[in-house]
């Protein structure tokens, strides 16, 4: 092997061995740093040598395939369901009935019941090759492409597995991510996401695996199926799994009896709560295969498999007061304030009741005593009332009409839950809650001013705006509670750096109502600067990729008011950027907008990731696969014979590298460096 091959493998054993060791050990040897250097090194290499390319290269977790349409392929082995059962007499009596089918002792493995989307996936020669969802069971949906991007699915396997198999598991959100994700939504005025599952499953079907690539899932496995495995009983398989380089739960146990199963029931109904995701059960199997094989399937289910579900904790308590809490966009969100009570290892006091039709549907009155489910929500969630306690006197809720911040009259649009408080600039939740994310983290990023501060300067007068905060002086705010010169220093100076913020961040910082970091980013790119961006007609944003018509009627709306912008005027008068810099103008252009791009073969002139950025950088997407609404393909060398049918299959035109520079007229810059 010549030794850049060999490095390139070297580089990818590495490196999938440190993802092993985060992702499934939860225990890493290298800094997040040093990986970094280790994969942009690999993905430069294989940049400049793509005869050596591997699907299932770590550098391939990123993500970037598009699928528009899912294919739907039929499952080698079907997906079964599984029956349930929910008392002690329901597992003896599976007991019974099993007894009279196999001879011997039975051992059962038991394991937990994850709550998420199931998977099959499929390996060969160790690589993975295809993910399935469970679909009908007789056959699912290829998720390949994004499923390559959970870090925890081993794309190379290690060990003695076998040549060819299946192994099924669950696709989690485990509630930290979960729980990040909805900030990071509700900071740009969207719903958050009910529950870990759906978004679980939501995420597999997402079409742009990059977007996947971003979201904290995990996948657990608990099923080899397959012949010649070379393993007799179930325990004995996780066991493999493990080894081979799968994230197998450490729960599961070997039992001889069903007493013992419920000793771990009783076990993990506690426990499970400290787990880092959803559980809604325990799945008991048995053991031994061939006994597995002997008990059979029903119509629906094996035999030799059972599910016990956990009862959803519910408690009752009594509902104190309905408090209605003002958001940053001007939403409205009802909540319960409940007697302290114990659920689900925590104490809860307060609970979502999320809107006002929901209040109306279960006539929840204050006074009433309610039942409270903490299921996968993280908010506990308000099931019913108990009407045989409501008080004599209880009096209907009537859902406030006014602002309980500022008196407005609250509105209510066509189709949406949620009702609003309509004084953008009047109303203090509002007001500091938009000045808050204008200096966040991620939007201008200011150094030494917190949301305290923030709500301080608002309520002394100080500031009504975000383009206030360029007028401030130290002295105005040393006498400010907590503020010593050196701080406000820090403050003033913070402010002063943000000036350097790029266009695309300032743009997210103004909080335009679903314009958050992705689309922020977008508009930039598109218009380049803010006066353009706010003369757009509703027409000409639904025309930039992924822009709806409801973005484009809160962008056109915003830059109506001309609240907004006389202070778009102050913030360019401050010198705050409103423009893309000629540096991130350089080269870039909107000449292939519209446009979806296949790359296939090898460059001479050009690496296949400055053609993919050159393709980027002038407004084309880059696509993996042909399909119809393919523009055209740049074909280098040794294009695949399969893509070179289909391409000419649906009449789609092939292009040389030199073509495609001179359609962007960047002959000279490539061909020159050669
Ligand atoms: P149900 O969807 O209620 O019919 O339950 C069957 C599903 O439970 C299976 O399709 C799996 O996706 C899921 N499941 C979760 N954990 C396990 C486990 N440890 N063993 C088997 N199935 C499991
Ligand atoms: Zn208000």
């Amino acid at each position: 092997m010549n030794s850049v091959k060999q490095h390139i493998e070297n580089l990818r054993k590495e490196l999938r061995d440190h993802n092993f060791k985060y992702y499934v050990l939860d225990s890493a040897t290298i800094s997040d740093y040093d990986f970094d250097l280790k994969l942009k090194e690999l993905q430069n290499l294989e940049a400049k040598h793509p005869e050596y390319f591997d699907a299932n290269s770590p550098t391939q977790r990123v993500g970037g395939e598009v699928t528009k349409n899912f294919e739907t392929i039929p499952h080698e082995n079907r997906m079964y369901s599984l029956d349930n059962s929910y008392s002690k007499e329901d597992l003896q009596d599976w007991e019974v009935r099993i007894k009279k089918i196999v001879e011997g002792d039975i051992n059962y493995t038991c394991e937990l019941k994850y709550d998420g989307a199931s998977i099959s996936l499929t390996y060969e020669n160790g690589k993975l090759v295809k993910a399935l969802t469970r679909g009908d069971g007789f056959q699912g949906d290829n998720v390949t492409a994004n499923v390559k991007t959970i870090k925890s699915v081993p794309l190379q396997l290690k060990g003695d597995f076998p040549p060819k198999f299946d192994i099924r598991g669950e696709i989690v959100l485990p509630f930290d991510g979960f729980n990040k994700m909805n900030e990071d939504r509700i900071e740009i005025g969207e719903e958050p996401y009910r529950n870990p599952r759906n978004t679980a499953s939501g995420s597999l079907k997402l079409q742009d695996s990059s977007e996947v690539a971003k979201r904290p899932l995990e996948c657990l496995l608990y099923n080899l199926t397959g012949t010649n495995l070379g393993v007799k009983t179930q325990f004995e398989s996780l066991e493999k799994a493990r080894q081979w380089g799968f994230k197998v739960p450490e729960a599961a146990k070997l039992v001889s009896s069903i007493d013992q199963v419920l000793e771990f029931i009783d076990y993990w109904n506690e426990e499970r709560h400290k787990l880092p995701y959803e559980t809604d059960g325990v799945v008991i199997k048995v053991n031994n295969l061939q006994q597995q094989e002997e008990l059979g399937y029903t119509a629906k289910a094996p035999r030799w498999a059972i599910a016990y579900k956990f009862k959803a904790e519910q408690v009752s308590t009594k509902l104190e007061s309905i408090t209605y809490q003002v958001g940053r966009t001007g939403a409205i969100t009802p909540v319960a304030n409940l007697v302290p009570v114990e659920l689900a290892g925590t104490t809860v006091k307060r609970a979502s009741l999320h809107n006002a039709d929901q209040i109306a549907k279960l006539d929840i009155r204050e006074g009433d005593v309610v039942y409270v489910e903490k299921g996968g929500e993280i908010i506990p969630k308000i099931l019913g009332v108990d009407m045989t306690k409501r008080p004599a006197n209880s009096q209907s809720t009537n859902y406030i009409t006014y602002c309980p911040e500022c008196k407005t009259e609250l509105i209510r649009q066509e189709g949406e839950a949620q009702h609003y408080c309509p004084n953008y600039n009047g109303c203090n939740p509002q007001v500091i809650g938009r000045i808050q994310h204008f200096i966040s983290r991620k939007a201008m990023d200011i150094e030494g001013l917190g949301g305290e501060t923030v709500a301080l300067l608002v309520n002394e007068g100080l500031i009504s705006n975000y383009s206030d905060l360029y007028e401030l002086t130290k002295e105005q705010v040393i006498p400010l509670e907590r503020m010593a010169e050196k701080s406000a220093d820090n403050l003033i100076e913070g402010i002063k750096k943000s000036k350097t913020i790029p266009f695309e961040r300032v743009l997210y910082a103004l909080g335009i109502r679903y314009v958050g970091e992705t689309v922020a980013k977008k508009l930039a790119k598109y218009f380049k600067s803010i006066d353009v961006l706010a003369k757009a007609t509703i027409d000409e944003l639904i025309n930039v990729d992924e822009i709806g018509i409801r973005i484009a009627e809160s962008v056109v709306a915003f830059f109506l008011s001309e609240d907004n912008s006389f202070m778009i005027n102050r913030l360019k008068q401050f010198g705050v950027q409103l423009e893309m810099s000629a540096e991130e103008l350089i080269g870039k252009t909107n000449i292939l907008e519209g446009q979806s791009i296949v790359i296939s073969g090898v460059f001479e002139s050009i690496s296949r990731n400055e053609l993919k950025k050159l393709i980027e950088d002038n407004g084309g997407k880059v696509s993996s696969s042909i399909s119809s609404k393919t523009s055209y393909i740049v074909a280098g060398e040794n294009m695949g014979p399969s893509k070179k049918e289909k391409a000419i299959n649906l009449s789609i035109d092939l292009i040389s590298e030199y073509e495609f520079l001179q359609k962007l007229d960047k002959k000279h810059n490539f061909i020159d460096k050669k």
